[in-house]
């Protein structure tokens, strides 16, 4: 089955009460017993689980390709309760360029704790090999790469940490399942932000985890899940759900924009680099075509000049809303360094650039006026 057919398989249930063709929320938090004290349905109380979560769950799995998915209130809250199924002593390797807040964890929440970690850059290989200790459990990958949009060899990175001992993890945020499938190039662990492109409208925050196997890593991971309750309310999983629907629409059409918007700014004479894995001067051409169905929806330019000549780019912009985040069918660019603080190693420069589902043509002439 082709992708947009499985994501509509997968998220579409009638009601077998009522026949109704668009699922109910069931906000309760708890299901009744019968006389025998025995429960009536599946379900005990919402933290454990809840019947909009398991079908959100069951779709995530089905479209990442997993034996397991697991659903929680955000991207963090995912990563949090994964780095949380480890042992104080276990040793994380993240890369260098990834979602700032994932190392951030590490740093504020997991090192005190006693879990060790090393940044390396994905993308060298022998570096890769080098930083692996005897008791590294988990690799920590995210391809493309935020911001930089460098691409990271999945196949040999899950090789190396399988040879290692460890298990390796790809946040897939930003390729989702349509362009990239994680377990299908070796990886054990698909992390999603489902607060982006998966339901796509900017208007929802949830995470999620899809497991390879069913095993007593995923079934310790599902215990924390309901244990600590980090997870999605019924409504929030219901909202990605309906996103995933348009997945496969919204993504090609995004990303036919962004590569519009990014051969105009590249080579533009007020730009000085423009990283987006569909240019043909991307160092990772090959790897791109081999891992990925399409370079996405997300650029980052380097227009030429500082901080203050970024800034003042996009305060002339008319058509972006200048906010953080990505993946819904708005434009948003957003100058990294600023939201990213003191210890950011984004350059100055650096704009973040996630395309919506306005008209290439009319987003190109915004950026048009505001560069000239
Ligand atoms: C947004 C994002 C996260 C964090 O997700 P939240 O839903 O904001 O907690 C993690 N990884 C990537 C790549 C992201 O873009």
């Amino acid at each position: 089955m082709h992708f947009d057919t499985l994501a509509l398989k997968a998220t579409h249930q009638a009601d077998p009460t009522t026949g109704a063709v668009v699922p109910p929320i069931h906000l309760a938090t708890t299901f009744a017993r019968d006389e025998a004290n025995e429960l009536t349905g599946p379900y005990l109380y919402t933290r454990p689980n809840n019947p909009n979560r398991e079908a959100l769950e069951t779709a995530l799995a089905t479209l990442e390709g997993g034996a397991v998915g697991m659903a929680f209130g955000s991207g963090q809250a995912a990563t949090m309760t994964l780095l949380q199924a480890l042992s104080p002593g276990d040793h994380v390797l993240v890369a260098t360029d990834s979602y700032y807040g994932t190392p951030a964890l590490l740093e504020q929440v997991f090192h005190p704790w006693g879990l060790t970690y090393t940044r390396v850059h994905m993308d060298d290989l022998d570096a890769v090999k080098q930083s692996m200790h005897e008791n590294t459990r988990l690799v920590w990958c995210e391809t493309p790469s935020n911001p930089l949009l460098t691409i990271t060899d999945l196949l040999t990175v899950a090789r190396l940490a399988h040879d290692a001992g460890a298990l390796c993890v790809c946040d897939n945020t930003w390729a989702t399942p349509v362009l990239q499938r994680p377990l299908e190039l070796n990886c054990d662990i698909v992390m999603h932000s489902t607060s982006k492109y998966l339901s796509g409208h900017s208007d929802v925050l949830g995470g999620a985890l899809v497991f390879k196997r069913n095993d007593e890593f995923a079934q310790r991971v599902r215990s924390l899940q309901s244990l600590s309750g980090a997870v999605p309310s019924p409504f929030d999983c219901w909202l990605i759900s309906r996103g995933i629907k348009t997945l496969g629409v919204r993504m090609r059409a995004q990303m036919a924009t962004a590569q519009a918007v990014a051969d105009f700014l590249d080579g533009h004479p007020s730009v000085e680099k423009v990283h987006y894995p569909g240019l043909p001067n991307h160092p990772d051409r090959a790897l791109i075509a081999q891992q990925m169905n399409g370079p996405g929806a997300m650029l980052s330019v380097q227009v030429n000049g500082g901080a203050a000549e970024a800034l003042a780019f996009i305060g002339k912009l008319k058509l972006f809303t200048r906010a953080t985040s990505l993946g819904g069918v708005e434009s948003l660019i957003e100058h990294r360094a600023s939201v990213e603080g003191p210890n950011s190693t984004t350059p100055a420069n650096l704009l973040r650039v996630s395309i919506g589902l306005e008209h290439a043509e009319d987003l190109i002439a915004d950026l048009a006026q505001a560069l000239r």
